[in-house]
């Protein structure tokens, strides 16, 4: 009962994504291509502010993290020193019967409708042995096609941030502790893409590589290491110390993160965080932690956050034979400087925005109608729209004007939506479903036609609460600056 309930939430969120411009599937017209996802305009403009709020808080907002920018397309060595040509698949199986094509690993989580004891997808067909499946996408570079011109689409944005961490090391001026991070597309070719754009073959990733000293060039330096205390591990949180280790950095990042999370609507109640157990650790991680959202269809990743030692710098020092390490002048010591891994999916985001977002109320219309509103409670820091603008009556020309007048007022510095047509409280419905927080209506008294006290003032309609103010205009750009921040 409980799942189906979670079913048809998910399927009410999907259907207004598609209905209002967020996401919809890939060549559509062509029957659509399992496992990508397009974003219409109110999504593409929800993944602009994820993105830019992620890159803000971690480049503008601090003096040790530098971004980077590079190619989906590397030379295919670096995957190789990476472990992905070898190690980077899943366990795949097929089903002789329906020809379905399963991950061995997800299978029990597909419940068969007849006997969901035995857990197949469609069917109780016999079922081929577990295979290792690759899961980076191949492609040859120049016109030839043969295995000396393969490679890969990159299955992560990280190794580009760890073979270019000489250069931007020097180029930067940075000091060990500091990092590097990007933004950008990521591919895998995923055995069975689900949950809408949960699980996707073509996703973007926002990652940060945090280099830090080894535990035993602090001990040297400073002749001990910072340990997180168990009864006050958020004492991490006031101000990175010299002393700091691996294990206070990583919580630090955790920390960190949940905080970002939360800055941008995502309560801290919605999250979860799952420390793996030293079973399901990869062998050169010394702690990974998921930061897990609660999606209608379960308790899933976001984020993880991994302590991942020296191994992806010294893997890429053995096979590409080009030193990594840095020369430390306070430690007077050389070393390969040790990763904290932020690892965050986009898209995985904005679904989890989209989802704690969508609200279905009960609410009176105008003739005191019940009706369901359906509204997208974003944080105005990532509505896709900011504010709505509009004249009460399409046409009056007086209103209509000043709303325009408005617009122009605010656009250099906000995402603004003008609407003139329909009813009032039509406009407002359809600015809750795309998420907008602010509304601002040009009405009579705006003219003056209620006396001089209310000339130039407008509405401004909280999306949350449907209350509506009174304010003037001239202070309406700073009041929603104040707002959206
Ligand atoms: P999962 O176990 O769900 O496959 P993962 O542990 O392999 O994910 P990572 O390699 O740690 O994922 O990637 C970092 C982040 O990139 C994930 O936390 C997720 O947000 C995002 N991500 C990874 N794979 C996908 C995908 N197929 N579709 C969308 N986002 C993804």
């Amino acid at each position: 009962m409980a799942e189906s309930k979670s079913n048809e939430l998910m399927e009410r969120i999907v259907s207004l994504c598609k209905r209002r411009g967020f996401v919809f599937p890939s060549s559509e017209v062509y029957g659509g291509i399992n496992g990508f996802w397009d974003y219409g305009p109110l999504g593409a403009e929800l993944k602009r502010n994820v993105k830019e709020a992620w890159w803000r808080s971690m480049t503008q907002q601090r003096d040790d993290v530098v971004g980077l920018d590079a190619t989906i397309i590397m030379h295919p060595a670096v995957w190789r020193a990476s472990g992905h040509v070898d190690t980077f698949s899943d366990p795949m199986i097929d089903c002789k019967t329906c020809k379905g094509r399963f991950r061995a690993d997800q299978i029990a989580e597909i419940p068969c409708p007849q006997k969901p004891s035995k857990c197949v997808a469609e069917c109780h067909g016999e079922k081929t042995e577990a295979r290792a499946f690759n899961l980076m996408f191949r492609t040859t570079v120049g016109p030839v096609e043969s295995e000396e011109n393969l490679a890969y689409l990159r299955p992560e944005t990280a190794q580009a941030i760890f073979v270019q961490f000489k250069n931007v090391l020097e180029t930067s001026r940075q000091k060990v502790p500091f990092g590097i991070c990007q933004v950008g597309k990521a591919f895998r070719n995923e055995v069975t893409p689900r949950n809408f754009t949960f699980r996707s073959r073509e996703f973007e990733q926002m990652e940060l590589e945090f280099f830090i000293r080894p535990d035993e060039v602090i001990q040297k330096l400073a002749g001990q290491v910072a340990a997180v205390d168990p009864a006050d591990p958020l004492a991490v949180l006031r101000a990175p110390v010299a002393t700091w280790g691996w294990e206070a950095w990583h919580k630090y990042w955790v920390e960190e993160r949940l905080r970002w999370y939360e800055s941008i609507g995502l309560p801290r109640t919605s999250l979860e965080e799952y420390w793996q157990t030293r079973e399901e650790l990869a062998h050169y991680a010394k702690a990974t932690v998921d930061i897990l959202f609660k999606f209608p269809f379960g308790t899933q990743e976001l984020e993880g956050i991994a302590a991942r030692g020296d191994f992806d710098l010294s893997q890429h020092q053995k096979h590409s034979g080009k030193s990594m390490e840095y020369f430390d002048e306070e430690a007077k010591a050389k070393y390969i400087p040790h990763v904290i891994e932020p690892s965050a999916g986009v898209d995985r985001l904005a679904l989890a925005l989209l989802c704690s977002a969508y609200t279905e109320e009960e609410v009176a219309d105008e003739k005191g109608r019940k009706e369901t509103r359906v509204v997208l409670k974003f944080h105005p820091r990532i509505a896709p729209v900011k504010v709505g603008v509009f004249p009460l009556l399409k046409n009056r020309p007086e209103l209509v004007e000043r709303a325009l007048a408005i617009r122009d007022r605010l656009r250099p510095h906000l995402s603004v939506f003008y609407d003139e047509s329909g009813a009032i409280g039509r406009r407002y419905r359809r600015q809750d479903e795309a998420g907008t927080p602010f509304g601002v209506t040009v009405d009579f008294e705006t003219l003056g036609e209620a006396g001089p006290e209310l000339r130039d003032t407008v509405t401004l309609r909280d999306r949350d609460t449907m209350q509506q103010t009174r304010v003037r205009i001239d202070d309406l750009l700073p009041l929603l600056l104040e707002k959206i921040r």
